[in-house]
Order: C-alpha cells, then sequence, then structure tokens
C-alpha cells in the first residue's frame, strides 16, 4: 500500500518511548512517542505480521483510513500514520492520556445514571457514524473505550480498536463470523436480574432490555437508541432520584 511508509521515516519523525507500555491488546503493544518538530505527544501500535494475516491488519487500517477520509468523529481514534518492516507495521495514532473505560469502571465501581447515559451517548453517537460509513465495529467493550482524562463525572471518551472492524453493505445484513451469530442467535435474552437493576431508574432498564434483543430486527440500532429517551435525558424527576 502506497500509504504505508519504511520505518527509518518512523523514526525521524517520531521519538518513541519503548520503556513504556501504554496498553496491550491481542495482536500487539501501544507505546508513548512524540513529534521530533512539534512535540506533539501520540500512540503507536505496533502490530506483529506473525500474529495478523494482511486480512485483520488490512481490516483495522481500512477502517482507519475510511474514518479519516470521511471527515473523522470526535469519539472515535484517529490514525495520523502508517509506518512497516519487516515484521511489524506501526500505526501512529492520537493519544488518549486517561486509561481504559474498564480499569475507571473497577476503580470507581459504577456511574451516576445521568454520566452513563451521556458516555453511552457519545458511544452511540461514534457507533451511528461507524455505520453510516459502512463499518460495523465488531469488538466494542470497556477495555476499548478510552477515557480523554481521567477525572471522573466529565470525561469524553474514545472508541479505539478496529482490529475486528469489517466492511458492510449495512441494508444487506451484517457479514458476522457465522459460528459467533449462530451462538448469540441461540442463546436467549441475558435475564435482568433484580440485583443487577434494583437501582435503575425505569428507562435505564427499557433501554438495556431494547439493547439485548438477539434479534437483529428488533435490537435497537445506533441511531434509534440515541433517541431513546434515557439518551436524551427525559428521565420523569422521580426517576431521578431513583
Ligand atoms: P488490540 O487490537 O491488540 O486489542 P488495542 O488497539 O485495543 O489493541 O490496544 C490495546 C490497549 O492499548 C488498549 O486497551 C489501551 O489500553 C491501549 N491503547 C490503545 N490505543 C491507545 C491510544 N491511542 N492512546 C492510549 N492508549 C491506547
Ligand atoms: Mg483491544
Amino acid at each position: 500500500d502506497s500509504r504505508t511508509k519504511e520505518i527509518d521515516q518512523l523514526h525521524s519523525i517520531y521519538k518513541v518511548d519503548w520503556g513504556t507500555v501504554l496498553g496491550e491488546g491481542a495482536f500487539g503493544r501501544v507505546y508513548p512517542a512524540k513529534h521530533r518538530d512539534t512535540g506533539e505527544k501520540v500512540a503507536l501500535k505496533k502490530i506483529s505480521k506473525r500474529y495478523t494475516n494482511s486480512t485483520s491488519f488490512r481490516s483495522e487500517t481500512d477502517a482507519l483510513l475510511r474514518i479519516y477520509e470521511n471527515g473523522g468523529h470526535p469519539n472515535i481514534l484517529g490514525l495520523r500514520d502508517l509506518y512497516r518492516d519487516e515484521k511489524y507495521y506501526y500505526l501512529i495514532l492520537d493519544l488518549v492520556p486517561g486509561g481504559e473505560m474498564f480499569d475507571h469502571l473497577i476503580e470507581y465501581g459504577s456511574y451516576s445514571e445521568d454520566d452513563a447515559s451521556r458516555l453511552v451517548q457519545e458511544i452511540l453517537s461514534a457507533l451511528a457514524f461507524l455505520h453510516s460509513i459502512g463499518i460495523t465495529h465488531a469488538d466494542l467493550k470497556a477495555e476499548n473505550i478510552l477515557l480523554c482524562e481521567k477525572k471522573q463525572g466529565s470525561e469524553t471518551v474514545k472508541l479505539i480498536d478496529f482490529g475486528c472492524a469489517r466492511s458492510v453493505l449495512y441494508h444487506k445484513g451484517i457479514a458476522t463470523d457465522e459460528e459467533i451469530e449462530d451462538r448469540i442467535k441461540s442463546n436467549p435474552t441475558p435475564p435482568m436480574t433484580h440485583q443487577l437493576t434494583e437501582h435503575l431508574s425505569p428507562s435505564a432498564k427499557d433501554f438495556i432490555k431494547s439493547l439485548m434483543n438477539p434479534d437483529p430486527d428488533q435490537r435497537l440500532s445506533a441511531v434509534a437508541a440515541l433517541r431513546h429517551s434515557w439518551i436524551r435525558g427525559e428521565r420523569t424527576p422521580t426517576e431521578k432520584i431513583l
């Protein structure tokens, strides 16, 4: 690909801090780096060619490039540059310094419904954008949602990790892994136990239930979810106290 540059160029443009690992995933590690001229901080994701066949690398970079070509989105990680050597691919990405939502949830235990609703709204807006340009993320989880800053209550989040992303012909249905799709369809909707939901407002319960529907025709789309009363903050005063 003409957009992939050789590794020598990377080192002349960026200074990589190989001693600090920002995060680790299935295919590679992520390191902090700095632009030598501007001093701007970025993240470098190093992906071993051994662990990723060209198809999965392509899906990640293709998705990030398509996002870039479509103007990007405030809640989606931006790709800045792409390098390679014989063994690895190197993706230069925006640095998102606040850590994973996963760790944040473990540290703070929970979010208020108002905070959660705002964060979910940001994620849904990212997903609606992806779907509108024919991309399905396919690996949405708290490890792949990063906080722009580590400050509870006012964070902005960015969706990362397009290693499982697929191109979709959206109106023709999503081209997913058949085995995974069968497993999802054959499982009943997970029960919403009283213990899990007793503290939630009725509209939060309805929102979760609508998203957990295993039938894709019945399940809320990202666009429809953005219109749900729980996201629009149209909870009644009583619900807000709950
Ligand atoms: P994998 O595809 O191997 O799962 P990810 O893209 O999810 O790799 O990155 C692994 C981890 O590295 C993330 O969960 C996160 O903690 C960290 N990370 C990834 N991208 C960034 C970034 N742009 N800024 C800061 N940390 C990042
Ligand atoms: Mg990941």
